[in-house]
Formats: C-alpha cells, sequence, structure tokens
C-alpha cells in the first residue's frame, strides 16, 4: 500500500521527504534519467554553474526550513554585498531604489531620485496613495476554458492593468515588464496579479495604496533577501534523494495515464504498472494533462490550458580584467521596449555569490527566451553564445571571447499563471477532491511559485496522500 509520486522534481522530492518523515510508503516515477526537474548545478573547472534556480527567497521559509531539517544549514549562504539589482533602459544601467518592493519604492525621497522613470512617471508614482481602490477586471484570455461553476465569483487582473492603474503607464514598460515579467519570462499583460504578487493585491485590498502598506520596509536593496546553498542548489536535490529509501526512486519512468482500478489507482508508466491508494501528480501542467486524461477530461483540459514558456540561459565566463564594468551588484534585467538586445536579464554571479568562480574570473548567466521570444531556444549553441556575447559587449564592455561557455536550454518549463489561474487550479482540485479521491496535483504549474512554494506545495500534497493509505503504517 503506497502513494505514487509522478515527477521527481523539487516539488516530487519535497513529498517525497514528508511522506517518508510520516512512515509512509511511496514510490517515486520520473520521465527523465535523473531527479531534480529545474534544479540542475554543474561543476566545470573550478566554475560552479546552476542550469536553473540559483536561489531561494529567504522570505518563504520553506526552502531554508527543509535544508535546516536535512542538515544543510551551515551549507546556506548568502549575496555578496553589494546587492543593488539594475534595469537596462537604451543601453545604460539604472539602479533600482532601495528601500523597494519589487521595483515600487517604498520612500518619496526614493520615487523622486527614481532615475530610470521619466519625471511625469515619478509624480504619477508618488501620488498612487491618492488613487482609489479599485478593480478593472480583466476577462479570462480566450484560449483558456472559461472556469467552470466553482470558479463564478473569482476576481483577477493581468499584472499590466494593476500597474497601470495603480502606478502610471510607464511603469508597465520599465518595470512590470522587465522585473515581474522577466521573473516568469512571460507577457505582464496576460499573467495574473492574484496569483503571482498577492503581496500587492492584498497591499492594495488592506490598506488602500501598495506605498502606503509597504512604507517602513526594509531596504531590498541592502536586506539579504536571497539564500543558495556553498555547492549550488543541486546539494538539495542530493540531499533529498539520499533520504529516499533504496528503489523508491524510478528514473526514465514517464508515466502515461492513472486509472481506477478496484478501489485503488493504477499508474500506467514507462516502467511498467504501479497501483498505489493515492497519487500525487508532480509533473508540469502538460504533463499532467496527458496522465489526467483518461481520468477527468475536464481537469485535463484545464491542465492544458496552463500555457508554458521555453527559455534558456547562458553561462559565460572571463578573466575579470576583460570585463571593463565593476559588476557592483548582482546584475539587470532589460526593458525590452527601450532596448534592441536579444538577453532578457544577466546575473553577475561571481558578484552576486562567493565561491562560484576562480578568483580572478568574472562569472556571468545571461537569460534568452520568454513568451516574448520563443524562437531563442531554437538558436544553436553557438548562435546563442555569440548573441549573448554581442549583447554584453555594448552593455559591459568586453571584447574578447568567454573562457567558458555553458548553454542550458529549458523547453516549456516555466509555467505561466495567466489571469483566472487560480480558480482554473480550484476547479481542478475540486474535481478530483470530489469525483477522484486521493488523486492531487501539485508544483508550479498550480499553485506553487518558486522553489519555496513548490517545497511547501509538494509537503502539503503528501499530508493530504498520506490518510489514503491504511496499511503498513
Ligand atoms: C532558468 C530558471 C531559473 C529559475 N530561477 C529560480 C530561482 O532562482 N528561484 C526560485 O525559487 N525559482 C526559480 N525558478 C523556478 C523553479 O525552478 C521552479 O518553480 C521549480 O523548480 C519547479 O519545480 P517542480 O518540481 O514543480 O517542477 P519541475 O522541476 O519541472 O519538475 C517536474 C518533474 O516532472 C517530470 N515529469 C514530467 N512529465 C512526467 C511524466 N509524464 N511522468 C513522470 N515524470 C514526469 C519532469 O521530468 C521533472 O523532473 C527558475 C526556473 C527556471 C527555468
Amino acid at each position: 500500500m503506497s502513494v505514487i509520486i509522478v515527477g521527481a522534481g523539487i516539488t516530487g522530492l519535497a513529498a517525497a521527504y514528508e511522506l517518508s518523515l510520516r512512515r509512509v510508503p511511496f514510490t517515486v516515477l520520473e520521465a527523465a534519467p535523473r531527479a531534480g526537474g529545474l534544479i540542475l548545478t554543474e561543476h566545470i573547472d573550478g566554475v560552479t554553474i546552476e542550469a536553473g534556480p540559483d536561489s531561494v527567497l529567504a522570505q518563504k521559509p520553506a526552502a531554508t526550513a527543509l535544508c535546516e531539517e536535512l542538515g544543510l544549514g551551515p551549507r546556506l549562504i548568502s549575496t555578496t554585498p553589494p546587492r543593488a539589482a539594475f534595469v537596462l533602459k537604451r543601453g545604460t544601467l539604472y539602479p533600482l531604489p532601495s528601500p523597494a518592493v519589487l521595483g515600487i519604492p517604498t520612500t518619496l525621497k526614493g520615487t523622486f531620485r527614481y532615475d530610470l522613470l521619466p519625471w511625469g512617471a515619478r509624480l504619477r508614482l508618488a501620488i498612487e496613495p491618492l488613487i482609489p481602490r479599485g478593480h478593472s477586471i480583466t476577462s479570462v484570455p480566450s484560449e483558456c476554458p472559461p472556469p467552470g461553476p466553482s470558479a463564478a465569483g473569482d476576481e483577477d487582473e493581468s499584472v499590466a492593468a494593476f500597474f497601470r492603474r495603480r502606478f502610471g503607464p510607464a511603469t508597465v514598460d520599465l518595470l512590470a515588464e522587465p522585473l515581474l515579467g522577466g521573473i516568469h519570462a512571460g507577457d505582464v499583460e496576460s499573467l495574473s496579479v492574484r496569483s503571482l504578487f498577492p503581496r500587492f493585491v492584498e497591499a492594495e485590498a488592506r490598506h488602500g495604496s501598495v506605498r502606503r502598506a509597504f512604507h517602513g520596509t526594509r531596504a531590498h536593496g541592502r536586506a539579504d533577501l536571497f539564500r543558495s546553498l556553498s555547492s549550488g542548489m543541486g546539494e538539495l536535490i542530493a540531499a533529498l534523494e539520499r533520504r529516499l529509501p533504496a528503489g523508491a526512486l524510478r528514473c526514465n519512468a514517464a508515466v502515461q495515464t492513472i486509472r481506477a482500478k478496484s478501489g485503488r489507482w493504477e499508474v500506467e508508466s514507462a516502467g511498467g504498472l504501479v497501483a498505489g491508494d493515492a497519487v500525487i501528480v508532480a509533473a508540469p501542467a502538460h504533463a499532467a494533462a496527458r496522465v489526467l486524461a483518461l481520468l477527468d477530461e475536464r481537469s485535463a483540459s484545464l491542465c492544458a490550458a496552463v500555457p508554458y514558456a521555453s527559455t534558456a540561459s547562458v553561462t559565460l565566463a572571463w578573466p575579470r580584467g576583460a570585463v571593463r564594468h565593476p559588476l557592483a551588484g548582482s546584475g539587470f534585467v532589460v526593458a525590452r521596449k527601450h532596448n534592441d538586445v536579444r538577453i532578457a536579464a544577466c546575473t553577475w554571479v561571481s558578484s552576486k555569490w562567493a565561491g562560484r568562480a576562480p578568483v580572478g574570473f568574472a562569472l556571468l548567466r545571461a537569460f534568452v527566451g520568454g513568451v516574448a521570444d520563443p524562437a531563442a531556444v531554437d538558436m544553436t549553441d553557438d548562435q546563442m553564445i555569440d548573441s549573448v556575447r554581442r549583447d554584453l559587449a555594448g552593455i559591459l564592455g568586453i571584447d574578447t571571447p568567454p573562457a567558458l561557455a555553458r548553454v542550458h536550454r529549458w523547453r516549456d518549463a516555466g509555467a505561466q499563471h495567466t489571469v483566472g489561474h487560480l480558480a482554473r487550479v480550484t476547479e481542478i482540485e475540486t474535481r478530483l477532491s470530489t469525483n477522484h479521491p486521493g488523486v492531487f496535483v501539485t508544483g508550479s504549474g498550480f499553485r506553487a511559485l518558486g522553489v519555496p512554494d513548490c517545497i511547501a506545495d509538494g509537503r502539503n500534497a503528501a499530508a493530504s496522500a498520506a490518510p489514503y493509505v491504511k496499511i503498513g503504517r
């Protein structure tokens, strides 16, 4: 008697860990030859390369708490000061203000000194506390199935609509798109503010103003917002794998379908049939759609309606002297409509984290692709490296080829929580719990955003699945 977990990304592994704490037997079926999903760290010639996430938000404690539980507490590291971040506009890097919350300064002084914004935009931002509360409800994008009855009354709007309404139109292209859209490689005109940035929605609802709500928030630029592990995020995956009982993780075992059979669940995978009392689907929503298709057509179509973006990260290293820019900060994002470059963002890895590159080297990681540039991932490695190098040459003052270059592509990997997302997820969860009790969906395609949320969501799913296993406990 056991739980079957579909997918061994951080969500599936966190679910597995939680079940092992509860002494509930389980099997993890993973399509790929390795566990970890989007978390992958490589070590080449003394350089630590993160292919996917490089850090976790300290504000959301689920990830750091899990690291502590796994004995990784002493391995947790913080970003290196100065922690300044920049926005590229017309070839110039403008620092984000401090204190600020997601690019919105929390003081009037910071607002008026916000050189990135034209004067009119600064004035408009300054009067945000005077803008009355209000909702401009955006319709659900037409490619998504309309929400079912359970979703009635849900109100949502796009990130762009929220920014336009509260902070003024100039902040959409200069702040929302590069910063908030950039985090998700998405289009702020369709991303859901309620799903992705509930802090903003709550701030308006409770205080009538975002700036008023965040007034007094400590300085983002100076505060220690992010944590990682000394040898990279891959340490977390390795520690979780070590906790799995022998044989509990089966790789190269892509799940095809879930069927009800004699009061239990039968899961068909590339590795054969497995039966269980509960199933936790911790795969991307497009994979969940295929897995659930025979069980619940409506849930499958709602899963299939979660759009995904493809991105690539390009890691490059130069001798430090080859980069003329001081690299005093953590990196920059690109305001796409105000520049003619293909990169969306660049992390100054060797400035952001200690020990990621040998002394005397500058390690940079640039991102291309996303909803705005889906064809970018189809470039060859050489084309991509060349394109990134040309972009960085002008911005950071680099004339020579990199000493090291590594490309990682993530196709259909970034879930896009578009307007109406939470209503659709609620409908999937309600349908499954009503019609197929014991089957759960979890992870970044559903309620979770980023690694800490995935960990919390996976552990919650395990806590919900555990009571379905009645024997052997
Ligand atoms: C480039 C990049 C940078 C990022 N940076 C950060 C960051 O710094 N901080 C942060 O918090 N978040 C970051 N994120 C987001 C974060 O990586 C994700 O939110 C998180 O890793 C998602 O984990 P998951 O387990 O839900 O999904 P995944 O990691 O996608 O795992 C899903 C697993 O399911 C498997 N699978 C798929 N189909 C099947 C099937 N049919 N049967 C069995 N298995 C299947 C997949 O192979 C995969 O292993 C970043 C994402 C990207 C792409």
